[in-house]
This record gives C-alpha cells, sequence and structure tokens, in this order.
C-alpha cells in the first residue's frame, strides 16, 4: 500500500549487502539507525556481524532464542550474533552426527574500547555452552571455560573514561571440540597488560577491579589478615577511586575461583596468597621515603615493611635494603648502592607492577592448567579473539601505542583475509570478479614495526644507550628516521597550522582509525621495564617464568604468532560500534557511528561483497530456502542440488547475466535479485 510504512522501512535491512540504494555511507547508517531505534542491534555484511552496543540489556540471549537458531541455516532467521557459532554450531551438530571433524574457525572480534567486544565474546562462550550436549560430569571444561571469565575480568579488566569494564589486556582463547562436539580443552592467551595501571590511574579511573572487590568483599576478619582497613582513601593506589559501585561482586568471583583452580582445600590456600599479593601492592604503595642527612631514602615507616614481610614471606631486612639499595656488581664483588627518594619511589612502583604482572600470569597458567585437555587425538578448534580496542585520550601514552599498534595489526589481518578469502573464492569456483581498491593499513604497520627504521626499532635502540638517551633523544631519532612519512607528524617536522595542535615532547600518527597524538614522557621506561635487580631477587621465586609479552618487541613477535594461528583457521568477524560517548541506551550519535563505519572499512567491505557477486549461496542452502517458489523444486527435490538451482531460477526468470553458477554455490550479481526472490516468497 503506497504511503504505508513497511516493514522494511520501519526494522531496516538485515543485510546491507542486500540495501537497495548504492552503498552510500549515509544509507548505510540510515539502515543502522532505524535498526538500532527497534532494539535490532545486529546486522549483517555477508557473513560478517556488525554490531552497535545497545548500553542496556536485550532479551536476546535467552536458551530459548538459542535453541531456535541452533542447527538452522542462519540466513534465515534475523540476523543474531549467534550466527558466529550456530554455523559453527551447525557444524558440530553435524561432526556429531556424522563423527567428523570440521574445519578450524576463528572468531575476529573488534572495535574501539566500549563498543561491545568483551560481552560479544562471553556471548559467544555461553552460547557454546548451550549448544553442548549435556553430560553429568558437575565439573567440564565447559564450566570452567565459563568462570575462568570473571576471574581474568578481575583481573586484568578496570573502570576507564570510555568503559566502565575495559579489558586491560589482550585475550585469545582456543576451545577444543572432540568428534561429538564436546568441548574437551582450551587454551588462553594473554597480551601485554597494561600494568601501570596498578600504580597510576588517570583522573576519573580505577585501578584493576580486584583491588575495589577485596576492599568491599572481604570479611573483617580476612582484611585484619591482610593488614587492610575498608578504606579505599587509605591506599596512594586507590586515592583516585571515585565511589562507583563494585563493577563486580567478590562473591561472585569467588565461587568462581573454586572450579578454577584444584581442590576446595588448596584452593583456599591459593586465595589467600592471592589475596596476599593483592595487599601487599597496596602495602607497598603506600610506602614512604624520606630523605637522610646524606641525600639518600629511608623508609617514614616500618608498618608496610611489617605486613609485606608477613605476606610475601621476606624478611624485612632484605626488603628494607631492597627498597632503597641497588645492587651493583663490580669486580666480581657485589655492592650495594643507596637510593635517593625518586629511584626509591621508582623501584618501589617497578615491584608493585612487576608482582601484578607475574600474578596476573601465574592465574592464566593456573587457568590454561585446569583447561588442558591430556589427550593428544585430533580436535576441532575454534578461537576467540577479544583484544582492548583502539583508544584515543586527551594524553596518550605508551599503553595506548602498544593498544592502538594492535588494532593496527588486527585490521591489516582483516583486509587480507577479507580480500584474500574473497579473491580465493572466487577462484576456487571458477568465476571472474574485479577487485576494489580499498585503504591498505600496511603502511602505518611498517611505520611502527619495520626492522631498523620502525618506531619499536628506534624505541630498543634507545633503551640500550642508557644514560646517554632519554624520551627526547628517542623523539629525535624518529624526527630523523620518519622525516616525511605521511602517517608521522611531531612540533618539529608539522606545518605552521598543525604545530599549533603539538607539545614539544609529542608525536601523531595518522592510524587507520584516526589522529592520536602520543606524549613521549616514559617511554624508554616502560619499554625498558626494567626492575632493579636486587628487587627481583627477592620477589617471588614461587611464580613460574611468564609468557607475557612485555613490551612492544616481544609483543610484535606474540602477534605475528597470533596473525600465524589465525590465517590457520576459518574466519568470522564481528564488528562492534559504540552508539554515543556516554555509555547511555537509546542514543545513536551520527557523528561518532559514521566514523567508526568509516575506518573499520564496513563501506569497503560492503563494496567488496557487492563488486562481483553480491551473494552466493551454497546450492543445497539456496534450494532449501526457495524451493516452495517453483513446482518442479517442490516439496522435494532429489536430484543434483545446482540441477535443482538452475530449474528454480530458471522458473523464476533470472536473465543470464545476473547470476553465476560456481561449482558448489549459485553467486548471485545484484541484491535487487535475491530481494525480488524474497519478495515472492513472502507473498
Ligand atoms: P574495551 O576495549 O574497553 O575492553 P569492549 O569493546 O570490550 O571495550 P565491553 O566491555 O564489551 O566493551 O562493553 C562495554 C559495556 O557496554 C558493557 O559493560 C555493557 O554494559 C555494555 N554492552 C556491550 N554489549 C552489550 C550487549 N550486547 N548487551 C547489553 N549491553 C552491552
Ligand atoms: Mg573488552
Amino acid at each position: 500500500m503506497e504511503g504505508a510504512l513497511t516493514a522494511r522501512d520501519r526494522v531496516g535491512i538485515q543485510d546491507f549487502v542486500l540495501l537497495d540504494a548504492f552503498t552510500s555511507e549515509s544509507a548505510f547508517l540510515d539502515n543502522l539507525r532505524k535498526r538500532f531505534n527497534e532494539n535490532l542491534i545486529y546486522t549483517y555484511i555477508g557473513t560478517l556481524l556488525v554490531s552497535v552496543n545497545p548500553y542496556k540489556e536485550l532479551n536476546i540471549y535467552t536458551k530459548k532464542q538459542m535453541d531456535i537458531y541452533m542447527g538452522v541455516n542462519f540466513f534465515e532467521l534475523p540476523p543474531h550474533l549467534v550466527c558466529v557459532i550456530s554455523d559453527n554450531g551447525y557444524r558440530i551438530q553435524k561432526m556429531r552426527h556424522q563423527r567428523k571433524y570440521v574445519n578450524n574457525h576463528f572468531i575476529l572480534i573488534s572495535g574501539e574500547s566500549g563498543a561491545g567486544k568483551t560481552e560479544a565474546s562471553k556471548k559467544i562462550l555461553q552460547f557454546y555452552a548451550v549448544s553442548c550436549p549435556k553430560t553429568k560430569l558437575l565439573d567440564t571444561v565447559r564450566d570452567r571455560l565459563l568462570l575462568s571469565n570473571p576471574v581474568l575480568e578481575a583481573f586484568g579488566n578496570a573502570k576507564t573514561l570510555k568503559n566502565d569494564n575495559s579489558s586491560r589486556f589482550g585475550k585469545y582463547m582456543d576451545i577444543q571440540f572432540d568428534h561429538q562436539g564436546e568441548a574437551v580443552g582450551g587454551h588462553i592467551l594473554s597480551y601485554l597488560l597494561e600494568k601501570s595501571r596498578v600504580v597510576h590511574q588517570n583522573h576519573g579511573e580505577r585501578n584493576f577491579h580486584i583491588f575495589y572487590q577485596l576492599m568491599e568483599g572481604a570479611e573483617d576478619e580476612m582484611l585484619r589478615w591482610l593488614g587492610l582497613v575498608r578504606d579505599c582513601q587509605k591506599y596512594s593506589y586507590l586515592v583516585q577511586f571515585d565511589h562507583f559501585v563494585c563493577y563486580v561482586s567478590v562473591l561472585f568471583w569467588w565461587p568462581a575461583g573454586v572450579t578454577v583452580s584444584f581442590s576446595p582445600a588448596y584452593h583456599l590456600a591459593v586465595m589467600q596468597h592471592l589475596f596476599g599479593i593483592i595487599a601487599s601492592v597496596l602495602h607497598l604503595g603506600n610506602m614512604q621515603f624520606q630523605t637522610d642527612y646524606r641525600g639518600y631514602a629511608t623508609l617514614n615507616s616500618n608498618t608496610e615493611l611489617h605486613w609485606l614481610s608477613k605476606l610475601l614471606g621476606v624478611p624485612m631486612q632484605v626488603l628494607r635494603e631492597g627498597m632503597t639499595h641497588r645492587k651493583i656488581e663490580a669486580r666480581a664483588e657485589e655492592v650495594l648502592s643507596p637510593f635517593t627518594v625518586d629511584h626509591a619511589v621508582y623501584a618501589r612502583n617497578a615491584l608493585a607492577k612487576a608482582i601484578y604482572g607475574r600474578t596476573f600470569t601465574w592465574l592464566v597458567n593456573k587457568i590454561n592448567e585446569s583447561l588442558a585437555n591430556k589427550d593428544s587425538t585430533r580436535k576441532t578448534v575454534i578461537g576467540l579473539l577479544d583484544i582492548y580496542g583502539f583508544e584515543v585520550f586527551n594524553i596518550n601514552s605508551f599503553e595506548q601505542f602498544c593498544i592502538n599498534y594492535c588494532n593496527e595489526k588486527l585490521q591489516q589481518l582483516f583486509i587480507q583475509l577479507t580480500l584474500k578469502s574473497e579473491q580465493e573464492e572466487y577462484d576456487m569456483e571458477g568465476i571472474e570478479w574485479e577487485p576494489v581498491p580499498f585503504f591498505n593499513n600496511k603502511i602505518i604497520c611498517d611505520l611502527v614495526e619495520e626492522k631498523h627504521h620502525g618506531i619499536i626499532s628506534v624505541l630498543d635502540e634507545e633503551c640500550l644507550r642508557p644514560g646517554e638517551a632519554s624520551d627526547l633523544t628517542f623523539l629525535t631519532k624518529l624526527e630523523e628516521k620518519m622525516g616525511s612519512h605521511p602517517h608521522f607528524v611531531t612540533h618539529k617536522l608539522a606545518d605552521q597550522k598543525t604545530r599549533k595542535t603539538l607539545q614539544r615532547g609529542d608525536f601523531r600518527l595518522l592510524h587507520y582509525a584516526g589522529e592520536v597524538t602520543y606524549c613521549v614522557v616514559g617511554f624508554l621506561d616502560k619499554n625498558n621495564d626494567l626492575l632493579y635487580r636486587n628487587i627481583k631477587d627477592v620477589s617471588f621465586s614461587q611464580v613460574t617464568s611468564s609468557q607475557q609479552a612485555h613490551n612492544p618487541t616481544q609483543f610484535k613477535s606474540s602477534l605475528m604468532g597470533l596473525t600465524e594461528i589465525l590465517t590457520s583457521k576459518e574466519p568470522w568477524y564481528v564488528r562492534c560500534l559504540k552508539p554515543n560517548d556516554a555509555k547511555q541506551p537509546g542514543r545513536f550519535d551520527d557523528v561518532l557511528v559514521r566514523h567508526q563505519v568509516k575506518y573499520l572499512g564496513l563501506m569497503e567491505h560492503l563494496r567488496v561483497r557487492r563488486a562481483g557477486f553480491a551473494y552466493r549461496r551454497r546450492y543445497e542452502v539456496f534450494l532449501q530456502r526457495y524451493k516452495a517458489l517453483c513446482p518442479d523444486t517442490w516439496p522435494h527435490w532429489r536430484g543434483d542440488p545446482a540441477e535443482g538451482v538452475q530449474m528454480l531460477v530458471t522458473h523464476l526468470g533470472y536473465r543470464p547475466d545476473e547470476y553465476k553458477m560456481g561449482r558448489t554455490k549459485i553467486f548471485i550479481r545484484h541484491p535487487r535479485t535475491l530481494f525480488a526472490t524474497e519478495d515472492a516468497f513472502e507473498t
């Protein structure tokens, strides 16, 4: 009926590939907004899922909903996060019935801080849990996988200006399934925990959740044992606490730990030990120094030392020496050289960060032990990548540099894989196509990571010149090396207009996701992440060696490793968008979303999808969906699926230039064709 709103007008189109208006950004945005306003937060671009954070609970993740999606081809139902696994879930069911293995998959979730990556990854895990066959065992790998989440979040997430539960580490999780589709093992890799947060938080931000959970959730007796009082304002590492409600309650966290660690008795000991370590970090933060008559640092009081000694099991005298002296080796002799107050504070903070960092690594290792699958037979592996999102603050430091570099790499991987797989698919199916131009961010990745010339190399070189190099010499070296690079600018290199927006100690990178200005202060220090040696000696002999990447060079190689892991698997993408900066439901900020759509390359992805053949479907699936439209294929087609499809499209009047028949799939050039078919189907 003319003038009346059709369902499509109101709720938008569930797959951008089917959008009538030719790939304009405005049309794209209109469609997203329409759907968002109807609480439809998911939309496909072919097999990529776009998700917009609703900032409110939606009733779409129930067991009932899940069951509807399981075992069905996902295109037949409204877009849902579950598609990334229902397709896999479907395969897993198939695997179960046919006792066959299926290809390995990975799910890459990306988007900026607060866009909903971690929520998506948690929901995907829950879906897997629901779709796994029920066993009588209480303590299954599946449960342990689910329960490891709150523990890792407690230690690895914190409130930032962008997100109340921001991941401050990257996480890649493998889930292994046996031939019956049962989760039988898992493994977690963690990347570059933001340890600096332990000792310093920007205004309005907080330390890691675990500190507040302990302060709020621990029983009085426990706090007394740890030498703590229930008041965050008393601890210098927590003073910026802004009295927000605790994000995850300790009561929730506590039983979660039970399953992740070992026997209940041992569990209690481990918990006490862990809380002891967390408390010792707080005591460390409260250690104050003063200058003695020689100009050297001495401790103001013994109170913290006493608690540290008790909780870490290190004699007080050893600790006192470690906090105020550096051990120097001179001609096979060890000499103690006293610290100034500045040095002592630096060493204290370095120790706090190291203790926390190693505890985190220890936890990840323990979780991995509990998820390890002893049986070495072949498994189907599904990988899930949830990494901290691209982030820009008013002042950006080394941490943002690492986080944004990581996102740059993931974007590069995405570009390679989507374009590559598209080309390969056409090749495999014997279809000709014309490639679409796109922005390749390789130039920025190279700027950061190139051997000898990249920013990381320059940083490492400067770190090898202790005493001579400083953050500013690092900046000068960068200016010499990068010069006129189109994605790099500093105060000195900038034109007059840009210069006004830069400080002398800044460098600016033009990332794929936008400009970020980094302040070089602290870069060398944080890259070194050095612990004064004697402090290292006294701390934690029991902590297992760390596999975690601690600086960008190690990070770079672990990212390369990850890229290898990922390229060996079939990808699924979830691109998360943030609708507004106020963390509020119901608000869709056009400018903000448009920017994300742009830098995430969604338009390019869509164009690639539509340039050749916008739509493709396996013959069986196409037939299943549309067989009712042709008397020859309804109700059953028992012959060759390709022949059935040919019969069907001929009956529907597809022109020969509108589609191509590949080896296993039909390729449809224009979405309108499929649209018409869908409409015919509805009437
Ligand atoms: P970061 O990079 O900082 O870790 P992120 O992309 O992981 O960010 P999340 O922590 O997943 O962001 O999401 C931020 C917040 O948004 C969540 O704490 C939750 O309140 C809300 N949110 C995200 N996704 C959903 C969803 N699907 N349903 C309801 N609320 C959501
Ligand atoms: Mg997160």
